[in-house]
């Protein structure tokens, strides 16, 4: 069976320096892919790219990274 929801290319990563671990991306995402610890962090297996963390980010402490090749996307 194809799977619903396709992985993006993309994951989330944190700069710690800039994060002040308020919580903000932790409740955006529904993928529950983030923590809060002293900073937030990224479970990159649950993390589908989708980018409604880094726009939620005041900080600008949250982006995305591509993961996977332009290929991983079906023409
Ligand atoms: S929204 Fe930004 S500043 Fe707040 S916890 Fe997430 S990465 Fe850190
Ligand atoms: S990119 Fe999407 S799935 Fe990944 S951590 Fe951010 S909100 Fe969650």
């Amino acid at each position: 069976m194809e799977a619903l929801l396709e992985k993006s290319r993309y994951v989330a990563y944190v700069d710690e320096d800039l994060c002040i671990a308020c919580g903000t991306c932790e409740e955006r995402c529904h993928f529950n892919a983030i923590t809060i610890d002293e900073t937030a962090k990224v479970d990159e297996d649950k993390c589908f790219g989708c980018g409604v963390c880094v726009v939620g980010c005041e900080q600008g402490a949250i982006r995305l990274k591509a993961v996977r090749p332009p290929e991983h996307i079906p023409p």
